[in-house]
């Protein structure tokens, strides 16, 4: 750790990889806060997901609990107004010829970083972290490496502060987010995020696996699945 970067704003959703980086983000910085959005996501399980993450991650990883500092929720239910898709009205996911689910927002990403480089800047806080990942899934184009370098240049020049934009699965996948997890937290985290976090697209709260809940067929339960027997083996 640098002192240039000694605090942290979470992108946090309360899914798998956001959980493993606000971990992360205990372990390396010295005060951190989190930001959520709530854009009408189906049935409200990934806000509900957030909060027993949030509530439970001090229990978890008592060594770091005097860093965690407030959470942020923004309202952003302006998205719907430019997406039709299943995450924001009842349509059924689906995967597209070009490869991209119906879940996809064109440029979510760069609106959540740009609303972060903002809070982030009236909290004081140097640097942004989130979940994002070229490893496991390249359908969004707004997770690409090259995407968050150009927003830290966009967002540290429009604000003429330097904000650092840290992405710690960037090039990990999902079976080494398991293992990151457990290296930063142990079993504790591990059954945390099993338990608590959210990660499947349809929102399946019911079925019970042993990697968490979820439809088990969907792309994120999948992912997460597949990830989760590499690493157990
Ligand atoms: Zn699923």
């Amino acid at each position: 750790m640098t002192d240039i970067h000694p605090t942290a704003l979470v992108l946090f959703s309360g899914g798998q990889d956001s959980t493993t980086c606000l971990a992360y983000a205990l372990k390396r910085y010295r005060r951190v806060e989190t930001l959520g959005f709530n854009y009408g996501q189906r049935h409200h399980i990934e806000m509900q997901a957030r909060k027993q993450v949030l509530a439970r991650l001090p229990e978890v990883l008592p060594q770091w609990r005097e860093r965690l500092g407030p959470d942020h929720v923004l309202d952003l239910a302006v998205l719907g107004q430019v997406s039709e898709t299943s995450l924001t009205r009842e349509m059924a996911f689906q995967v597209s010829e070009s490869g991209l689910p119906n879940t996809f927002v064109p440029a979510r990403n760069l609106l959540f970083l740009t609303l972060a480089g903002a809070l982030a800047y009236r909290r004081d806080l140097s640097a942004l972290v989130t979940g994002v990942c070229e490893t496991d899934f390249s359908g969004y184009p707004d997770c690409r490496d090259d995407t968050m370098k150009a927003m830290q240049l966009a967002l540290s020049l429009g604000m003429d502060r330097r904000i650092l934009i840290d992405t710690p699965l960037m090039w990990i996948d999902k079976a080494e987010t398991w293992a990151l997890a457990h290296d930063l937290g142990g079993d504790a985290l591990v059954q945390l995020i099993v338990e608590h976090s959210h990660t499947c697209y349809v929102g399946d709260r019911e079925h019970r696996r042993e990697w968490g809940y979820g439809c088990g067929t969907c792309p994120a339960c999948d992912l997460r699945a597949q990830g989760w027997q590499r690493w157990r083996t």
